[in-house]
């Protein structure tokens, strides 16, 4: 064991550490700041246990409801071997529909590490045309097992489907149960099903240049099959994920760089779930968190990091706390606002802005 890997194992306690998937990969890029986050991700902490053991249980995640309804979905989608999807996603492609396509089923059965090395064999051989899989055909992998290095861990991912030989490029499908109505999704689901399959799109660039190929042969357009309106009927979107691809890479390498994060954490610092409450929270205390309320949708720890926050114009928002010049303390705004000359000469422009604010405020409450 390397120093780093003791210092993680240290922090986390007797637990090995959680793995990551591909929707907790897209939540690092939710809060590329926090270094709280980025230790305790990096240390494989498990944030459910430890939110609740502090007082402060996460309250996001997929309900039994939806979970059901986006299996029953993605099974229909893919019926028949796929040859709907494989319709759909070829329109949206604008390439030929295939007279054929090949389906291979890689999600059942062997452990991870065999399902990854089997997928990695037959999406490589997708590429060389054979009697099998000549050129002119499709070829479609029913969740294929891919891997990936965070903070010097593998992870496997598990995409809905891998589609090969359309438009001569490799391409991630993504099936998602939330509707497209009149040709708009929620844009916060929209973002993380993105983020996600850029995920993908990185695991399969590495798996490709790990055997020598182009990892370039792996499309930055991502299709996500969504059910159209208030119907079951699927309907396949384009999504270019470059921006993302760039913003998972950053993260993932700052992951790779854990030991200087370290750095600044003090040496006795725990986040182990089984430890006393009260030294829990004095511990994370001690490590800079960067609470936004973006946190509540991507990280188990938003509750108890809220409360922290509680009197900061970041719990605002961003946009806000710039609004409000930048000022990081509500207290200090309000004060400022009422008159309070600054203390600081380089808050004097934001205190004359606020100032500024509340008198427009206070003339328009009095004209109502
Ligand atoms: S909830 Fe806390 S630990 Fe998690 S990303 Fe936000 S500030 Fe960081």
């Amino acid at each position: 064991m390397t120093d780093t890997e003791q210092r993680l194992a240290a922090i986390r306690g007797d637990a090995p550490p959680k793995r990551h998937n591909a929707r907790t990969i897209a939540a690092l890029t939710g809060n590329p700041g926090c270094t709280r986050r980025a230790v305790l991700d990096g240390a494989g902490v498990d944030k459910p246990a430890l939110a609740e053991r502090v007082g402060f249980p996460a309250r996001f995640g997929q309900s039994r409801f939806a979970i059901t309804r986006g299996n029953v979905f993605e099974a229909q989608v893919k019926a028949d071997g796929g040859a709907e999807l494989l319709r759909l996603v070829a329109e949206r492609l604008g390439v030929p529909v295939p007279a054929a396509a090949s389906w291979t089923d890689l999600g059942d059965g062997d452990d991870p590490a065999t399902r990854a090395r089997r997928s990695a064999t037959l999406l490589t051989e997708a590429l060389s045309p054979t009697g099998s899989h000549p050129a002119e055909s499709a070829a479609l992998f029913d969740h294929p097992m891919l891997g990936l290095s965070v903070a010097g861990q593998r992870v496997h991912l598990e995409p809905d489907l891998v589609a090969a030989r359309l438009g001569g490029r490799f391409h991630v499908v993504e099936i998602k149960s939330f509707p497209v109505i009149d040709g708009q999704a929620d844009p916060a689901k929209l973002a993380a099903a993105a983020v996600q399959s850029a995920v993908y799109v990185l695991a399969l660039r590495e798996l490709l240049t790990a055997r020598g190929h182009d990892p370039q042969l792996v499309s930055h357009e991502v299709l996500l099959v969504c059910p159209r309106d208030f119907s079951n009927e699927p309907v396949a979107h384009l999504l270019d994920v470059r921006r993302q691809l760039l913003v998972v890479r950053r993260q993932l390498d700052r992951m790779d760089r854990l030991d200087t994060l370290l750095a600044d954490v003090p040496a006795d610092f725990t986040a182990d779930p089984a430890a006393d409450p009260a030294a829990l929270a004095d511990s994370l205390a001690r490590v800079p968190a960067r609470y936004a309320p973006d946190c509540l949708a991507s990280c188990e720890l938003a509750y108890f990091c809220r409360h922290e926050a509680r009197g900061q114009t970041g719990t605002l928002g961003r946009p806000v706390r710039e609004a409000l010049g930048g000022i990081a303390d509500v207290g200090e705004v309000l004060a400022l606002a009422g008159g309070e000359p600054a203390t600081d000469p380089e808050r004097a422009e934001a205190a004359a802005l606020l100032r500024t604010a509340a008198r427009l405020r206070a003339d328009a409450l009095a004209t109502a």
